[in-house]
This record gives C-alpha cells, structure tokens and sequence, in this order.
C-alpha cells in the first residue's frame, strides 16, 4: 500500500523503502552472526565485508579507475571544506586555491579555505545565486593548487550541466546532493566528496574520492582523521568509522545496482525534475523559479509563489496545506524562501506526479 507521506526534504532526506526494510529485518542479527551492525567491532571481519562491499559497489557503480582511493569519513561536507585546503593548498608552493562560487555551499567552503591560503575567487561575488557566468569569463589562475566547485547547491538550486575545465590543475568537486543521480567521468577529477544524507545513505559518513597522486600533501596543522594519506594508509580504519551509516550507504549502492545503476538515477532525475519545471513553466507565472535554464538543478527546485518576489502569504499556506495532504519538507531554505522541492534518487516518478497533482489543485484554488 502506498505511504500516506512522501518526503520531499533537501536532507537527511527520503531513503529507499527496500534499504530501510532490509535494514529493519537484520536490525538484531546481521547476517547470522548474532549481533547488530551496530555493535560490531570496527576490525571484526562481518564489518570489513560490509566496509569493502560498499567500496566495491561504489567503483563499479561510476567506474572508479584503480588510481583513485575511496574514503568513508566523518565530520560531514563541512569537514570537508577544511580537510580539502588542508590536504590540498600545498600541492604547489603559493599555498593559492581557484574557488568557483555558484552558491551558500562553495560560499562556505571558500571562507573555510581561506584560513589556511590564499582563495581566489573564479566568478563574482553575489547576493543571489541563480546563475552560473559563461566559462569565458572564469578568472582561473594557472598556479592555483586546486580548483574548487559544488555541483549542485542544495540550497539555491544551481547545478553544473558541465564539467569545468581547469588546463590541468586539479578539480576538486562537493557532489553532496547530486551524487549517483548523473553520470560522471571520475577521470576528471582530482578530488569528489559527497555527504551521505541525501543520495546515498543517512548522516554520519562522507564519501571521498582522491586521485593518489594528491595524496600525501597535508599541511602540518592536518588533525589526523582528515589526512588523507592517513585515511587512505588505513582503508578509513585509523580510528572509529561511522560503522552504521556505512553499512546503510552500502546497502542504498546495492539498491541503485538493482534498479539499474547511475544511468537510471539520471533517467528518472531528468522525468522528475522535468514534471516540476513543466507544472512552473506552464503556471502563468503562479509558480516562478529564478534560476537560468542552464544551470536548473534536478534535485533541488527552489519556487517562489504567487509572483517572482513570493507572496509569502501564499506561500505560508502551501507550506501549511502541503504538510496537511502528507508532502512533507517542502517549505524553502530560510535564506531563500518560498518553496523548495528535492527530488533525490529515492523519490519515485510516481510520488512526483502526485506531488504535481497537488500543486496544480493549489494553483486552481488560489490564482
Ligand atoms: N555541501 C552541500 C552541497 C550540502 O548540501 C551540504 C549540506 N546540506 C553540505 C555541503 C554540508 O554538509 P554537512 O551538513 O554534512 O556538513
């Protein structure tokens, strides 16, 4: 029977049904061992299967090559902002990074970096963020030790449709919330982190990718759980790991196998996205989202209602009637307003077009 809710949050976000019953039937007795996954020892045996399946699956998922090591680590997407910088500024001896800032998360991570180098900023800075600047225009530095952008801001909904081209430097990319939902060529980068929380698994863990030979250039003041050379020496064990959250990302990558890989993320990421820009196109204006076309992300929609402002009345009451019918999660980022729809790889077409259905009704009863 169909849930009565679906989850539309940007994060922690909606997980597959399948992973979370699977996850609830061994709870207890993982694999007939007795115990629960959470309370395995971090060296025993039963969780280096399940460490070393979910690297596996995450290589064959996106074809990581073998001169890339994959990291499960903590302290978020925000660790990352530090331990990037940290790992990476002194690739080269100005201690200088490229950040292209399309929005409140490469926002953050280049204020980060800042305190340990020198950021230069790629593209203007701004107030809003609904565009992405034509790379001719891009003030790349030739000497930069890293070039840094996010793929998809969750918040302000800009998601790159193109790689960047960087004349050799490496390319350092937070795919936190558009991970497993598109194709990439991991050969392009030198550096892919994701937090776990909304593509991929629950809170708690980040995946890292790092080419090796980027490995091995943390600065001194590193604390030692994000040295990647650390990490990578230790096959993430050098301390704790978050063990649980692994196992559930794990288990999300067999789900994604299952339903027929990345390449099937991407086909549905483009039907659902595309019902919602469809439903604004073609609503008169009722419905409005700011951002350029080319840069539209697939899984976060910001929407303003009523008019290209927000009448934030209206939009008070979207939020309030849309909780009512069980579309949970959909009131906007506090910096942005309005609405925002996240549309990640375990919301189905299905839940999509009913959530349409729904914000046509509101139209009909409220223009
Ligand atoms: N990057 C992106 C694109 C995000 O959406 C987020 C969090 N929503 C972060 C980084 C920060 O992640 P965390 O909260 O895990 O530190």
């Amino acid at each position: 029977k169909p849930k009565s809710v679906i989850n539309f949050s940007a994060g922690p976000a909606k997980l597959p049904e399948a992973v979370l019953a699977y996850a609830q039937k061994e709870l207890l007795d993982h694999e007939g061992s007795g115990v629960s996954v959470m309370e395995m020892s971090h060296r025993s045996s039963e969780f280096s299967k399940i460490l070393n399946n979910a690297e596996k699956s995450l290589r064959e998922l996106i074809n990581v090559p073998d001169n890339y090591k994959i990291l499960f680590l903590q302290g978020g997407g925000s660790g990352q902002f530090s331990a990037i910088p940290l790992n990476l500024l002194a690739l080269k001896s100005g201690h200088s990074a490229d950040y292209i800032v399309t929005g409140s998360w490469s926002a953050k991570a280049a204020q980060e970096a800042e305190k340990y180098g020198t950021v230069n900023y790629v593209v203007p800075k701004k107030k809003k963020y609904t565009s992405i600047e034509d790379h001719s225009t891009w003030k790349l530095n030739p000497d930069a030790s890293y070039v840094y952008y996010c793929a998809n801001e969750t918040i302000d909904g800009v998601e790159f449709q193109f790689v960047p081209q960087t004349n050799g430097v490496p390319l350092v990319c937070d795919m936190s919330s558009n991970f497993l939902s598109r194709h990439i060529d991991v050969t392009k980068f030198g550096v892919i982190f994701a937090g776990a929380q909304k593509n991929i698994g629950c809170a708690g863990v980040t995946a890292v990718i790092i080419r090796e030979d980027l490995i091995g250039f943390a600065m001194k003041v590193c604390p030692v759980i994000f040295d990647f050379k650390i990490q990578a020496g230790n096959n993430s064990l050098y301390n704790t790991p978050p063990t649980y959250s692994i196992y559930i990302m794990g288990l999300v990558f067999n789900w994604i196998q299952e339903q027929g890989g990345v390449d099937k993320m991407e086909q549905n990421a483009v039907q659902k996205s595309g019902l919602i820009y469809d439903l604004i196109d073609n609503s008169e204006g009722f419905y409005n989202c700011p951002l350029d076309r080319d840069c539209r992300s697939r899984m976060n929609i910001p929407i303003r209602i009523g008019s290209e402002a927000g009448d934030e009345a209206l939009e008070k009451e979207f939020a309030k009637e849309s909780t009512e019918k069980g579309f949970l999660q959909l009131k906007g980022h506090r910096s942005v307003g309005g609405i925002r729809v996240s549309l990640y790889n375990a919301v189905t077409v299905e839940e999509t077009r009913r959530l349409v259905t729904f914000m046509i009704d509101f139209q009909e009863r409220h223009r």
